[in-house]
Formats: structure tokens, C-alpha cells, sequence
């Protein structure tokens, strides 16, 4: 009899304490032996870009390395439902007991409902500890137990609250043998580059960027030219490493403050979509979903320029193909590409969102939904809606010599020095093939000014 752990958004062995947990209950009841269960949406899978599966590929290939290749991995999908597929490894290993860490977003929680309903039925029970984050969401509230909708007092409550310190790996365990075991998903796509993902590179990652650039993140994080920031963001959605880890080795510095800033915007993010579970899709701020949008087929040629990098705004096109070529973009870019599309282009964020899901590695839902929401001002603690991003002042401003757009832009790689965020004002600025602006800047920031105000009429 073993008890199985359900690996989810938590694929790794260290600080892991609902892992720890099975293990405990494993070695009281006398044979301490752990069966490690991933499952898979096959359907999910095939569905996602060559970047994303690959990521899940490797980091799911680094688990079962470090647990002596004996993880379970079922599928499910259209033909078995995610509770059954669970419920069939309980059964194989024996288990009383199936042990998670629990989720709490929509999807994450629809799992575990379903997956808990499938075990009662067959007699096993399913223990959910711990969470994604430092601090459990719905843990910090204001002293009149409402939740915060403001950033800044969430954080210096967040901090108030505290974690506890790193775990070790629980030891006197064994790994059950793999059962009924499909493998991992063979990727249907190609990545463009040999992806690298799981606990022990997200481990190296963290402690390159405490070498590298932690010590003045504050100064250096905006810069999209710049590798100022620590990369961290698939290894945290992923699960390869858990905040408590990150934050244990923080300092009182300036870059290490600002830093665990940033970390508590994921928890904080967290928050809001644990309290509000309708806004992974829809609107925190209600009104704005009464804002006139744009739709048809120029509305959808629009959104197909911004997702291929061809709406001829350097800045814009790069981020999208950073997105494209790396699955990741940096968060600097991830603000002024969604201004552009929600201000510029007048799309719904959702449109944006689903995007940046399909092809972001890091894709979170909570930090994708509010990050969006945030940027087109119908978030919680948004940036206000007026304030529309100037796509070529951003490129002047956070890529100084070019060398961003140069590196992801090859149509403008002929232009020197910050000339390329401008590259209709030159001679032979679109002579290889780069298009002109799709649209003028400064008529549709009037424009989505005017949405704005319909919408403030009808409050
Ligand atoms: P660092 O600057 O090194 O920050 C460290 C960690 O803090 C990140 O890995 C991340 O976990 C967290 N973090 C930093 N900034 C933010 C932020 N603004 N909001 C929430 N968490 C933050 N982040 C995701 O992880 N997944 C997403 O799907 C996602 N979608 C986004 C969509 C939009 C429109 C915007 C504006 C931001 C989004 N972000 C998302 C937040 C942010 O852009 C990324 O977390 C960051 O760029 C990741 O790079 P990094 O690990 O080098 O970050």
C-alpha cells in the first residue's frame, strides 16, 4: 500500500511540503513507500506551441531523472476524465491516500474537484496542502476581513504575514515502481531551440542571477535590451521552484527589495483571482466590458499583424517575436505590446490573453489575466485606462540603442543606433520589406479616450 503524490504546477523534489506530507503518512503507514503521479491532457497537449510542450517535455524528463525514472505519468483526455485517470493509479498502487498541492484557480480547483470526487468514490481520500505561493491566497485581508484590491497594502500585510523556511526533501522513502505507465507526451512540434526546463536548471538559473544582476535589479529590470531580470517566471509557473526558496535568500537592498516585489505581484495576482475566479476570462472592472471594441475582418487583420510582429512599431513587433522565437518576452514589452493592442488596435485584453497563453512558457493564469487587465486599466490597482503607452517613446526609452528591436527584427537590422524605432523618418528605414505603421499612434489614443468617456457617461 503506498500513497500516491499528485505532481502538478509543483514539479519538483526540494520545498515541497505536501510531497513531504505523503512522505510522512507513507512511513507511518510502515512500508513508506511514495507513488509520484503525473497526468497529462493529451488533447491539452498537442493543442499547445512547440515551446510550451517541449517545456513540459523537459521538465517533466528532469523530474523522473531525479526520482531514478520512476514517476508515473498517465494521460487522460476526451476518453478518461482527469478524476478516473487519478483514480486508477490510487487503485493500482493500493493507496488510502492521494496527496497534492492545492491549487487555487479555476482550473486548478475544477481538477481538484474532480479528481477528489473520483477518489471518494472508491474509498481513497485526497489531501491538498501548501499552495504555489509564500503565502496562501485568501491569507492576507484587511483588518475588515475583505480581500485587498490595491497592490501596495496587500504587499506590506503579505510581508507582515510571512513564510516559513525552505524544506529538504523528506528522507527514509521509496519511490513506488512506475504503474500503467504512458510515458511522457511525445511533443507533436518543434521548438526553435533546444529547451532547457526542471528543479535542478531553475536552481542554477536563481543562483546565476544573484551573481549576475540581483544586486541592482531595481536599476536594470526595465532595460528590454539587457538581461536584467532573472528569467525565473517558467521555472515559478512550473513549479520548479517554489517563491519560499527565493525569498529565504533575500536581502535588505535596494535590488533585492525590489525584487521580492515583483515576487509578491505574483502573489498578489494570485489574491484578486482566488477572490474573484470570473476574472481569469472577464472583466474585473465591469464597465469596461460596455466599451465599444472593434471586430470584423480589419479587426481581425489587426490582431493577426500584432500577433506576427508586423504592425511596423519596432518595439510592438519585437516583443511579439520574442514571444514567437523564445516564448517569452520581457515584462516591459509585455505592457506596451498590450497598450498597443487594447489602446491602438481597440481589441478585447481577452483576445490578447489567449494569445500570450498559447505561446508564453511562463504562462500563468492569474499573472496573465491581471497582467492584461492591469495594462488596459479595467484590472484591479490597473494602470488608469488614459494612460496610453507611446510604443516609440517606450522604445526610446527602455531599449536606448536599438539593439533589442535589431535582435528580434531582421527587416531592420541595417539601421544603427536608436534610428529603428523611427524607421519610416529614413531614407531606406523600410527598404528590406519592414511595413509601415498599421496605425497613427496619436488618432487612436484620441479615440480610445472617447470609448472612455462613453463609458463614463453610462456609469
Ligand atoms: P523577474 O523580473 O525576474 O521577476 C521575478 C518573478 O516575479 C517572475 O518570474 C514572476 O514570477 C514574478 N513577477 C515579476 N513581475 C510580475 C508581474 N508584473 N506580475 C506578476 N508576477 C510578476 N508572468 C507570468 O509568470 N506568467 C504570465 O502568464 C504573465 N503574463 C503577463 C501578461 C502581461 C500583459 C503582463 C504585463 C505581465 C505578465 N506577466 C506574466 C508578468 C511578468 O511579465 C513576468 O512574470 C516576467 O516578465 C517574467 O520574467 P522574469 O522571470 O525574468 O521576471
Amino acid at each position: 500500500m503506498a500513497r500516491v503524490f499528485w505532481f502538478r504546477r509543483d514539479l519538483r523534489l526540494q520545498d515541497n511540503i505536501a510531497l513531504n506530507t505523503a512522505i510522512h503518512g507513507a512511513k507511518q503507514d510502515g512500508d513508506a513507500q511514495v507513488c509520484g503521479l503525473y497526468v497529462v491532457n493529451t488533447d491539452d497537449f498537442h493543442a499547445l506551441s512547440g515551446i510550451r510542450q517541449w517545456s513540459l517535455y523537459e521538465s517533466l524528463d528532469s523530474l523522473g531523472a531525479s526520482m531514478d525514472r520512476k514517476l508515473t505519468i498517465q494521460h487522460y483526455g476526451k476518453t478518461l476524465g482527469i478524476g478516473e485517470a487519478v483514480a486508477k493509479v490510487a487503485s493500482a498502487a493500493g493507496a488510502k491516500t492521494v496527496h497534492a498541492t492545492r491549487a487555487f484557480d479555476p482550473a486548478g480547483i475544477a481538477e481538484q474537484n474532480a479528481v477528489g470526487l473520483a477518489l471518494k468514490e472508491i474509498g481513497v481520500f485526497l489531501q491538498l496542502d501548501d499552495s504555489y505561493y509564500a503565502v496562501a491566497p485568501g491569507t492576507v485581508q484587511k483588518p475588515d476581513g475583505t480581500p485587498y484590491r490595491v497592490y501596495t497594502p496587500f504587499f506590506n500585510n503579505w510581508f507582515k504575514a510571512g513564510w516559513s523556511a525552505p524544506v529538504a526533501l523528506a528522507e527514509g522513502f521509496e519511490w513506488f515502481e512506475p504503474i500503467q505507465c504512458h510515458g511522457k507526451p511525445d511533443p507533436s512540434k518543434a521548438a526553435p531551440f533546444k529547451v532547457k526546463a526542471g528543479e535542478a536548471f531553475a536552481l542554477r538559473t536563481w543562483k546565476r542571477f544573484q551573481d549576475r544582476a540581483l544586486f541592482n535589479y531595481d536599476e536594470l529590470r526595465n532595460r528590454a535590451d539587457l538581461s536584467g531580470t532573472s528569467h525565473l517566471s517558467h521555472a515559478l509557473a512550473f513549479g520548479e521552484i517554489h517563491p519560499r526558496t527565493i525569498l529565504a535568500e533575500l536581502a535588505d537592498s535596494a535590488g533585492h527589495n525590489v525584487y521580492r516585489k515583483e515576487i509578491a505581484w505574483r502573489e498578489f495576482y494570485a489574491d484578486v483571482l482566488w477572490h474573484n475566479q470570473h476574472t481569469a476570462h472577464d472583466y474585473y472592472e465591469p464597465r469596461f466590458k460596455r466599451m465599444r471594441y472593434d471586430t470584423g475582418s480589419e479587426a481581425e487583420a489587426k490582431l493577426s499583424s500584432w500577433q506576427q510582429g508586423k504592425t511596423g512599431f519596432p518595439m510592438v513587433d519585437a516583443g511579439m517575436r520574442q514571444l514567437l522565437t523564445t516564448g517569452w518576452m520581457h515584462n516591459r514589452v509585455r505592457m506596451i505590446v498590450a497598450s498597443f493592442l487594447v489602446k491602438d488596435l481597440h481589441l478585447e485584453w481577452q483576445q490578447g490573453a489567449a494569445w500570450f497563453e498559447a505561446n508564453l512558457s511562463d504562462f500563468d493564469p492569474a499573472s496573465n489575466a491581471h497582467g492584461w487587465q492591469w495594462t488596459a486599466g479595467c484590472g484591479t490597482d490597473a494602470s488608469p485606462y488614459y494612460r496610453v503607452f507611446n510604443p516609440v517613446m517606450q522604445g526610446y526609452k527602455f531599449d536606448p540603442d536599438g539593439n533589442y528591436v535589431r535582435n528580434y527584427i531582421p527587416e531592420l537590422s541595417h539601421i544603427e543606433g536608436k534610428a529603428v524605432h523611427e524607421p519610416w523618418l529614413l531614407v531606406d528605414g523600410l527598404a528590406k520589406g519592414y511595413p509601415a505603421p498599421i496605425v497613427d499612434h496619436s488618432k487612436e489614443r484620441e479615440e480610445s479616450l472617447r470609448r472612455l468617456e462613453e463609458i463614463k457617461v453610462h456609469k
